[in-house]
Formats: C-alpha cells, structure tokens, sequence
C-alpha cells in the first residue's frame, strides 16, 4: 500500500479537505508525492517566474487552507509529459468521481486538449469555483 511521506502529509494538510479527499484516493491508485500547499507571501514572491505567473495573494496556493497543490507521481522525470498526463487523469478522474472538479496546469481551459497549453505547470492541480 502507497503511503505519503511525512512532508508529503503535512503539505497535503494545509490544503482544502476536498484536494485532501481526492489526493488520498489517488495515492491508491498511483503512488505519488506532495511537493507543495499552501504558499505564503514569502514564497510566492520568491519563485521565479518560471514557476509561476502571479504574485501573491493571486495563486490558489496562498488561500487558507490551499485551493491549489502541487503533486507529482512518484518517482518521476521532469521530461516525461505523458507520465504527468497520465496522472493528472487520475486526479482529475478521482475528483469526477467525488463531484470535485479540478484543474491542471497542463491543460488550464479544461478542453481534453493538451497541445494548446500556453503555460506548462504540470505539476499544479486547484479546484475550481
Ligand atoms: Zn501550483
């Protein structure tokens, strides 16, 4: 049985219990790590915008508790896009289930069509409002 490492739990903690929910359902299913919740305005700030493209309070990582989480399978390969799209189905698909829905940084219109992403943070997954 997949288990969180205790950083990958306390960073989960800090998220919205509805990312919590579907991130321990997707755990069964595929093992993976929890790079990131919740952002403070130190942090945000000090990303380089590579990273990201807002400042705080503007990212759904600076929102108590987070409504974004940064996730990755694991192990992974930065450069391997389709093992990241391969999990970001899962999540989503667990989210669908949960009547959650969720947004990924490989595909931030939602459309099912991953080679239209202006931006790639393969790794950022928020709920949407
Ligand atoms: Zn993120």
């Amino acid at each position: 049985m997949n288990k969180f490492s205790k950083q990958s739990a306390s960073r989960l903690a800090s998220c919205h219990p509805q990312l919590q929910k579907v991130f321990t359902k997707v755990l069964e299913i595929c093992d993976c790590s929890i790079l990131c919740g919740h952002r403070t305005e130190v942090e945000q700030n000090a990303l380089p915008s590579s990273n990201t493209q807002v400042r705080f309070p503007n990212s759904k990582h600076n929102s108590v508790p987070s409504k974004a989480v940064d996730a990755t399978p694991f192990p992974y390969d930065e450069d391997d896009r389709e093992r990241f799209s391969y999990f970001a189905g899962i999540v989503i698909g667990v989210g669908a289930s949960m009547g959650i829905v969720i947004r990924w940084g490989g595909d931030w219109d939602r459309d099912n069509e991953l080679k239209d992403n202006g931006f790639d943070d393969l790794m950022h997954f928020e709920l949407v409002e």
